[in-house]
């Protein structure tokens, strides 16, 4: 059990579903808030190494161990574009709807609809040690947004009849490639 964990974070989305999934999962035993670190320029090629920058950069700042994720939508269609990217889809200063509604359009007249939410956690300890694990999440683009809960593309990732942002957090929570990322570092971790 680690006594204080910070979650590496600013994105108020983002920190909720992870603070929730890890406070089933026994990894902590307080995660530490409103602490204050510079932002960190994801400026790497892969997830892991997107994950593993924003961690030890927030080691650096707070001298505790860390949980950074980084999260990339793989479109089938797009040969596993936007990955890394997904961020950034449509421009530096894209918002949640610029990206949503560049991705709608892009896929307009597209039937293969799959896609995949991966997501890549790195756990950082400030001796240097570094633990990562990953989650995946397969569904489908729809042609049109449904629902008003979640964050980013949910309202257009479908998973079994539903989008994302139709279900629940708990519902979300449950089957997530966040959640399913955060439950494989547990199990490293040996919790
Ligand atoms: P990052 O991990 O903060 O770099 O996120 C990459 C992009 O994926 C951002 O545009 C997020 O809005 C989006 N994203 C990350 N996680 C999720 C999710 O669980 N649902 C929907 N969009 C997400």
């Amino acid at each position: 059990m680690i006594p204080r964990l910070v979650v590496a974070s600013k994105n108020p989305d983002k920190i909720a579903e992870i603070e929730e999934v890890l406070s089933g999962l026994g990894i902590a035993d307080e995660i530490v808030r409103g602490l204050d670190w510079g932002d960190v320029d994801e400026t790497g090629d892969t997830l892991e190494a997107n994950a593993l920058l924003k961690a030890h950069a927030v080691v650096e700042a707070t001298g505790l161990p860390v949980v950074a994720d980084d999260t990339g939508l793989e479109v089938s269609a797009l040969g596993g574009r936007p990955g890394v990217h997904t961020a950034r889809f449509a421009g530096p200063d894209a918002t949640y709807e610029d990206n949503l509604n560049l991705m709608l359009a892009t896929l307009d007249s597209e039937t293969d609809r799959k896609a995949r939410f991966r997501t890549v956690v790195a756990l950082v300890f400030p001796d240097g040690v570094e633990i990562l694990a990953e989650g995946s999440l397969d569904g489908v683009i729809v042609s049109e947004r449904r629902g008003d809960r979640g964050f980013g593309y949910d309202p257009v990732f479908e998973v079994e009849g539903r989008t994302l942002a139709e279900m629940s957090a708990d519902e979300k929570n449950e089957l997530s490639h966040r959640a399913r990322a955060l439950r494989a570092l547990a199990a490293a971790v040996g919790v």
